[in-house]
């Protein structure tokens, strides 16, 4: 590690996001408690998530809890009434940021929205604008599915911003998406509940999603994640990949903050962890601490050639356990060891081709106890979706003839008939129907 970018003066950081501080019980935990605990967790960064507060979560359940009130919220009646509301403030967010975080400890305000049926996604940085449900889908329920709507139904008509208009919105005042749990979904009394990134492929082939993908959440190895983050990779995109919580700090505590990133940043500062996350420099890891370099090239950076010596290192692994470690090449495993009695492992392999590679570091004795790397490339650079400029007119790709059944295909659970006897949380790739969106958008709109 001698380049700059992975040089020993940066400063790991632990860092965790996506999270709802105050989803179910108004005598949840508060935040500063959750702060000291998080510390002693080990991070340096949590992104704390609506609702933060017992008067957020009153507010939300008054306004969710009335279909009525959540349409003429929806469409701005109400909303302009109430005006300035304490919900938007940024006076309390940087209060909060301001008294909680510490030379360790960085508090952030991330706020999961839009909660659409056509995907889910948070932020590193996200920015008060609307109310932070203004984005969730009004007709549906929270899970993207209307309670009582027949299977077979049309759709209630979409009406909210689609992804790549929050996106838009947010970049420009310095915020970084994350798409999150792109594959889940699952039944709920007979019907196809779906939190999946459906609109993820026409927003990447059309230069808008700018954004970093969960890899790793809900299960330290998600194969259904890493095949659609290997496939993208295969197409010549890189989005880099981050590991997400979902936890709901009220409930299960801390049930899923072991899903987490280690990043070595310049500058301690929420800008500073979005300067790696544009750059690729992540490692997603529920512990163990994983890093792989050729040369002076690590993870996110484009080795001129087409192969060189790869040094990969594990670190804070239990001798008690045994551990696969995986060099994936191209979506392929290219060469793997077995590492039994050591808290620490060091190897070599010299790889030759072109393409991407990452390494995988899978606990074979405990289920949630993995590590994954973000992609070296070799040779070809990708294009690199994660901080992208936008284009400077939006692409409005939902209204080319076609679209928006496409995103449905996913949305509503056609696919389903398509790629039968799937697990819920599993999509395959060619459900995501690459070839069909870059057909569809290369015809004008
Ligand atoms: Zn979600």
């Amino acid at each position: 590690m001698t380049n700059e970018a992975h040089s020993p003066r940066r400063r790991p950081l632990a860092w965790a996001g996506h999270s709802h501080v105050f989803r179910k019980s108004p005598r949840a935990i508060p935040i500063e408690a959750h702060c000291e605990m998080l510390q002693k967790l080990g991070l340096n960064y949590f992104g704390f998530g609506h609702p933060w507060s017992a008067q957020d979560l009153a507010l939300i359940s008054e306004w969710e809890g009335s279909e009525e009130k959540k349409r003429l919220y929806h469409f701005d009646q109400v909303w302009r009434t109430m005006e300035p509301s304490f919900w938007t403030d940024p006076g309390r967010f940087q209060d909060w940021r301001t008294k909680y975080s510490t030379s360790d400890f960085i508090f952030e305000v991330d706020c999961e929205t839009p909660k659409t049926r056509f995907g889910h996604l948070w932020w590193l940085g996200w920015q008060p604008e609307y109310a932070p449900w203004h984005d969730y889908d009004a007709y549906w329920s929270q899970w993207e599915v209307s309670e009582g709507r027949r299977q077979g139904d049309p759709p209630p008509l979409f009406t909210m911003r689609m992804q790549v208009q929050v996106i838009r919105s947010q970049v420009a005042q310095g915020a970084l998406p994350v798409y999150a749990h792109p594959t889940s979904w699952w039944w709920q009394d007979g019907q196809h509940v779906s939190n999946i990134a459906s609109t993820l492929v026409p927003d990447i082939l059309t230069g808008q999603a700018a954004g970093c993908l969960v890899v790793m959440g809900y299960e330290a190895t998600h194969r259904h994640y890493q095949e659609l983050w290997f496939n993208l990779l295969n197409k010549g995109y890189f989005m880099t990949g981050v590991a997400e919580t979902d936890a709901c700090l009220d409930m299960v505590p801390f049930e899923r903050a072991v899903f987490h990133n280690r990043t070595s940043v310049a500058d301690f500062s929420t800008r500073g962890i979005q300067a790696e996350l544009i750059a690729g420099r992540n490692v997603m890891t529920t512990g163990p601490h994983l890093q792989i370099t050729c040369d002076q090239f690590g993870p996110g950076d484009v080795c001129p050639a087409a192969g060189g010596p790869l040094k990969i290192m594990c670190s804070n692994i239990r001798p008690e356990h045994s551990y696969r470690l995986a060099i994936i090449h191209n979506g392929r495993i290219a060469r793997d060891w077995e590492i039994q009695g050591a808290s620490e492992f060091r190897t070599y392999h010299i790889h030759d081709g072109e393409g991407w590679t990452v390494a995988r570091l899978i606990n074979e004795c405990l289920p949630h106890d993995a590590a994954l790397t973000n992609p070296i490339f070799f040779k070809n650079p990708p294009v690199r979706v994660t901080g992208q400029k936008l284009p400077e007119d939006e692409i409005t790709w939902w209204n080319y003839p076609g679209a928006l059944d496409l995103c449905y295909y996913l949305a509503k659970g056609d696919w389903l008939s398509d790629f039968p006897g799937r697990e819920p949380g599993e999509i395959p790739w060619e459900a995501f129907r690459w070839d069909d969106w870059v057909a569809l958008l290369s015809k004008p709109g």
